[in-house]
């Protein structure tokens, strides 16, 4: 069973690094939003390569200043209950990542806290991002198939389903977000350029895949 727990006060950071944790992993909230935070800012040059090839080249640096913003409220919002702290995260990336990606992050994580119970297991957890997965969908007026974070989102839920472990899912992520190069956008600034789009990686799914990463190193494997 995957344990989520938000208790701050919890050092998980051995166990993470020696894989020592058997019968949970335990997430330290506030170490994973540092983790997640230290990723974009470490990638943001990326981001911004990858969206000045098909769209307006700002996704780096709004990831960067959303997740530094939520970073500065770390220890507030990892000492809420679970849910609360991701409606929270949420609210915090749609006022402050902008451009088409805020609303669609924000929602992502705004959703996932909707429906997450406080102490997920691996079920709960699986079916509150398949809801967080269609609010995205939704707000986007997206669908799989469309060279957009859903392309990451989707076979991540599927692998959550198929109870793949945390480092088989983040491969999973790089794998779907590699797919992306050779589709044409269908969503998105992107999709102005046609036939044009191919042949580049979609920046949200790129950074969407980069989150999932953090997340499954973040709590490890689970037994
Ligand atoms: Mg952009």
């Amino acid at each position: 069973m995957l344990q989520l727990s938000n208790d701050s006060s919890f050092d998980t950071a051995g166990g993470m690094e020696t894989g020592n944790l058997r019968d949970m992993a335990e997430l330290n909230l506030s170490r994973l939003i540092t983790t997640a935070a230290d990723t974009i800012a470490a990638h943001a040059e990326e981001l911004t390569a990858l969206d000045q090839a098909i769209g307006d080249g700002d996704h780096g640096l709004n990831m960067k200043r959303g997740f530094e913003a939520v970073r500065s409220e770390a220890e507030a919002f990892s000492a809420k209950p679970l849910p609360e702290a991701l409606k929270a995260i949420g609210t915090k990336l749609v006022m402050t990542v902008g451009g088409a990606s805020g609303p669609l992050f924000g929602t992502l994580f705004m959703a996932l806290g909707k429906e997450i119970s406080a102490a997920p297991d691996r079920a709960n957890l699986t079916g509150a991002f398949g809801k967080a997965i269609e609010a995205v969908a939704a707000r986007g007026k997206s669908q799989v198939g469309q060279k957009t974070m859903l392309d990451v989102l989707q076979p991540v839920h599927d692998a959550l389903l198929q109870g793949r472990a945390p480092f088989e899912i983040a491969d999973i992520a790089d794998a779907a977000a590699e797919a992306t190069v050779p589709m044409k956008a269908l969503r998105g600034r992107a999709s102005f350029l046609g036939d044009r789009s191919i042949g580049h990686m979609d920046a949200g799914a790129r950074s969407t895949a980069l989150l999932v990463r953090t997340v499954a190193k973040t709590v490890g494997e689970s037994a």
